[in-house]
């Protein structure tokens, strides 16, 4: 369905904020595509001898505010335009956390599920051989996204540094500590989320002590939002959480921490004990107090959003709500907190691991939280002062916020 592009939604969402800040036609033509993409076509030697080719894509968005950075996806529906899209809102979410980095995306479309460690490897290598020359810590920067882990990022940053003959660490984010990862990238992304809702929850007067809430999507991002929501906010109940294979339900709350390690040692969530099984469609019309879209985009849309009844909405995923949503939710009310704001914490801490590894100095863990905690909650409130002031949603609030800035780079360095 066009309607649900992914990038044709991107850019319907800044056009709305191009036109209430009134930016000249270049201006809105330059920011509503991408500056460079790179499509690449890449052969991969099976273990069993036999031979797969596999399409991958690299988006610069923009580089106005410095070099661009962005994950790397591997997904069996990954197409050019979901990585147009993310590149772009990876665009707005380093500016609405205001580092100095641009956006970009890449992708490889696959199925790592069915693909051994060995078949992994030799992927992301192909991967980074074929677009290696326009990475590098002064151009563009990948890191970990859906179905891609830091033992992929440094294979990743081996290959690089092999073709290039010498140490680039900061060459690739989310790479494992032995290789100068960060401390705290594994849990940013959910961190700065519930940073967001910590602040959300102040200014609402919610009490968080016997609250509710739900994450549809139980990976990276997912997961830590399930145990640090309780472990930030205090004693809410997870009463339901889910994966691509659907959902548990519980109404007195499960220990997140117990959920975490069954589904690690289970592969999925379904059948945990004392739970019902719930479809990811339930999932998200559940009376909470707080909702984590936590998988994958355009999970709230105009057919679903009328039944949404969390007060609060903490976008972990990307693009998980469609324009039209977005606007049923705000008429009842609703607090969305959006993606490239709630979920900026993976790309701030992987902007931290790029610093300490120019520095070849590294923060400890408070160091590194506190830092976070400052950026998220600076990010907050600058999006929703502008959203009380222009009267609109987060989102909007959270484009003209971001918008206004990259506008103002590229005008200073007098491209438009
Ligand atoms: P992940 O691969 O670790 O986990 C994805 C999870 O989503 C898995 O549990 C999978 O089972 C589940 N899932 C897949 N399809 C689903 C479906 N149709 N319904 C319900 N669940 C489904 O990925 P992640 O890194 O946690 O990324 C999740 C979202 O968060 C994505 O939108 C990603 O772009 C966004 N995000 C991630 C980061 C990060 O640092 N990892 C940063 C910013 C944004």
């Amino acid at each position: 369905m066009a309607e649900l592009n992914p990038f044709k939604i991107a850019q319907a969402q800044f056009d709305e904020a191009a036109e209430r800040l009134g930016l000249a036609a270049p201006m809105r033509e330059f920011l509503r595509w991408p500056q460079r993409e790179y499509h690449v076509t890449l052969p991969v030697r099976m273990d069993n001898g036999s031979s797969r080719v596999f399409h991958g894509y690299r988006v610069q968005y923009n580089s106005s505010r410095g070099p661009t950075k962005g994950g790397l996806r591997w997904h069996p529906d990954e197409t050019i335009d979901t990585v147009r899209a993310l590149s772009a809102w990876m665009t707005w979410k380093t500016a609405v956390v205001d580092i100095p980095l641009g956006g970009g995306k890449g992708g490889v479309t696959c199925n790592p599920k069915e693909l051994t460690a060995t078949e992994q490897e030799r992927l992301a290598r192909a991967y980074i051989r074929a677009v290696g020359r326009v990475l590098g810590v002064t151009k563009d920067v990948p890191a970990p996204d859906v179905y891609t882990n830091p033992q992929i990022m440094g294979w990743m940053m081996d290959e690089y540094e092999t073709l290039v003959g010498e140490s680039h660490p900061g060459v690739i984010t989310g790479k494992p500590l032995t290789l100068g990862g960060s401390k705290g990238r594994g849990d940013a992304t959910a961190r700065g989320g519930v940073y967001c809702v910590r602040e959300a929850g102040k200014l609402l007067g919610i009490d968080w002590d016997g609250a509710t809430y739900a994450v549809q999507g139980f990976g990276n991002a997912g997961q830590f939002g399930a145990t640090l929501h309780r472990e930030i906010l205090g004693n809410s109940k997870l009463v339901a959480a889910s994966d691509s294979r659907g959902g548990v339900y519980c109404k007195d709350g499960f220990d997140p921490q117990e959920l975490v390690r069954y589904k690690k040692s289970n592969g999925s969530l379904a059948g945990y004990p004392g739970s019902e099984a719930m479809t990811n469609e339930q999932l998200l019309e559940l009376d909470v107090d707080c909702l984590y879209p936590s998988a994958l985009e355009n999970v709230i849309t105009d057919k679903n959003a009328k039944n949404v009844k969390a007060r609060l909405i903490c976008e972990l995923a990307n693009g998980p709500t469609t324009p039209e949503a977005d606007r049923i939710l705000f008429e009842n009310g609703k607090i969305v907190l959006p993606d490239f704001m709630a979920n900026a914490g993976g790309v701030t801490v992987s902007y931290f691991e790029q610093v300490q590894n120019t520095y070849n100095y590294y923060w400890d863990l408070e160091l590194v939280h506190q830092r976070l905690d400052r950026k998220m909650t600076d990010a907050f409130h600058a999006v929703w002062q502008t959203a009380a002031e222009a009267k609109v949603h987060m989102r909007l609030a959270a484009y003209l916020v971001a918008v206004q800035r990259v506008a103002r780079a590229v005008q200073d360095r007098g491209w438009l």
